[in-house]
């Protein structure tokens, strides 16, 4: 049993992720405040409700159980940081852009309680250089907790640490997220896309060219990719809609700038059409259109 308590905890960030990571710490009963920047002028909770309703739909399947959405405090960065030094663990869950949140990092640290953790649920960056962008009292208690999505269902959590995190904190919260959240926890080691994106973005793209050299249509390789082959819900672009198009490219852009040693490396690009299809704001799931139009 873990010897850490969380009695609360705030994500920053509700996206496609943050919102679900905030969903299913309510789901193990911890109360959470759910951060994000304004929507607009005269509107800075907007995004964040707007994520609470999204997960009030429960669809496609259930994310969060109706009673715990009552457990999610919306908060946004200009009213509600010093309510960030009430959270025993913080998880910062904004888009997969180290400038932005580097910078976020220099305005939230100062809020941090002197004993919470903090952990970017990055799917790839590098957590040591993010570490760099926190006041050295922090960085024992930083590291990367890299969640699945949907994280209500997906069991694996990879934990990643840069040489100044305190090794009592990570086996704190190893055995936090294996007993509160029932996580399978592994931990990887700081290079770009960790293990499991460095695989997946690797197989999705050889789909992704392969569809392109072939002439293929996405219903087909999807087919080809998904069920046909045991794997009903992780067809390729039917996943590339779920996780996001802008996110997927930032995934694949962290493996172009950083695994240069990489055999595959001149693989590593964007496809065109991807690009367009971003360029369009055509995200995936979270803007209705991305790869497939949700009507
Ligand atoms: P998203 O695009 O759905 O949401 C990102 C959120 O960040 C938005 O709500 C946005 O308002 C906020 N944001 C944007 N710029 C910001 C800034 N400058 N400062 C503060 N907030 C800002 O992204 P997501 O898919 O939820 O991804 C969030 C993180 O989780 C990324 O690091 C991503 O790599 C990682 N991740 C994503 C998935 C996935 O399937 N989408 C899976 C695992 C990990």
């Amino acid at each position: 049993m873990s010897k850490l308590q969380i009695k609360r905890a705030a994500v920053l960030g509700a996206g496609v992720m943050g919102a679900q990571i905030a969903a299913h710490l309510a789901n193990a009963g911890v109360p959470v405040l759910l951060y994000d920047l304004a929507a607009r002028e005269g509107d800075p909770n907007g995004i964040v409700l707007k994520a609470l309703a999204g997960l009030r739909k429960l669809e496609p399947a259930p994310l969060a159980s109706p009673a715990s959405l009552d457990w999610i405090t919306p908060a946004n960065y200009d009213q509600h940081l010093e309510q960030l030094g009430g959270c025993d663990l913080v998880i910062e869950a904004i888009a997969e852009r180290l400038d932005w949140k580097t910078e976020l990092y220099h305005r939230v640290a100062p809020h941090i309680g002197d004993q919470a953790i903090l952990a970017s649920n990055t799917s790839g960056l590098s957590v040591g250089v993010l570490a760099q962008a926190l006041p050295e009292k922090l960085r024992s208690r930083f590291c990367g907790v890299h969640f699945f999505n949907p994280p209500r269902y997906m069991k694996l959590v990879e934990l990643v640490a840069p040489p100044e995190t305190r090794p009592d904190v990570l086996d704190d919260l190893e055995s936090w997220l294996t007993s509160h959240l029932g996580k399978g926890v592994i931990r990887a080691l700081d290079t770009p896309n960790f293990i499991a994106n460095r695989v997946g973005v690797f197989s999705m793209l050889a789909a992704m060219h392969h569809t392109v050299r072939l002439g293929l249509g996405f219903d087909e390789v999807d087919a080809l990719t998904g069920p046909l082959i045991g794997r009903p819900k992780s067809a390729t672009y039917r996943t590339a809609d779920v996780v996001g198009l802008d996110t997927l490219a930032h995934v694949i852009d962290t493996l172009r700038d950083g695994a240069t040693d990489d055999p595959w490396h001149a693989f590593f690009e964007v496809p065109g059409w991807l690009q367009q299809l971003i360029d369009q704001g055509a995200l995936g799931q979270k803007t209705r259109r991305g790869v497939y139009r949700k009507e």
